[in-house]
């Protein structure tokens, strides 16, 4: 189970993810999360950049969907505007979200990179499926619910266990 946790690799935010080499090892679509993954948690729309940056990879000709536990309001108004496919309330870690993401990317899980904040969510639910994953630092902690919270804390005990056992990709984490 910890090691479910794990990411394949871990970057400061979506744009530092290396799509060009992820491309080259056959990757082809894109599940991310929302909240505090592409913008922050109150963030209502995506920003300027984050749009240029899904027009950018979109051309170069990655597939785009949002997999997000939050709800219909937040999501749709946030994803429509975008015109990149989504799901909400989708319960992750659970699988049937990315799977039915994946069916909209047409895409399978060897295709298909997790990208997300939080281990016990996008991470966790991204390998149980063989995914891979990429844990991104969290936008913005302002403006998180209570179970956001509650996870946050179990991660700190996950990646201090993690850190005993000696994945020393957490040695300069502050998370
Ligand atoms: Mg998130």
């Amino acid at each position: 189970m910890l090691n479910k946790l794990v990411p394949k690799e871990m970057v400061e935010s979506i744009y530092q993810i290396d799509l060009d080499r992820l491309w080259l090892q056959g990757k082809r679509g894109i599940i991310t999360d929302l909240d505090n993954t592409l913008v922050g948690a109150e963030d209502p729309l995506a920003t300027p950049e984050l749009v240029a940056w899904l027009k950018s990879i979109r051309e170069r000709g990655w597939k785009v969907a949002i997999v997000s536990n939050n709800n219909r309001t937040r999501v749709s108004a946030f994803a429509e505007p975008l015109n990149v496919p989504f799901l909400h309330s989708a319960r992750k870690p659970s699988a049937r979200a990315f799977v039915q993401a994946m069916q909209a990317l047409q895409t399978d899980t060897a295709e298909t990179v997790v990208v997300g904040d939080q281990m016990l969510t996008d991470v966790l639910g991204g390998n149980r499926l063989g995914m891979h994953t990429v844990l991104v630092k969290p936008v913005s902690l302002a403006g998180e619910g209570i179970f956001t919270r509650f996870n946050r804390r179990l991660e700190k005990i996950a990646v201090s266990r993690l850190k005993k056992q000696g994945h020393h990709m957490f040695k300069e984490e502050k998370r």
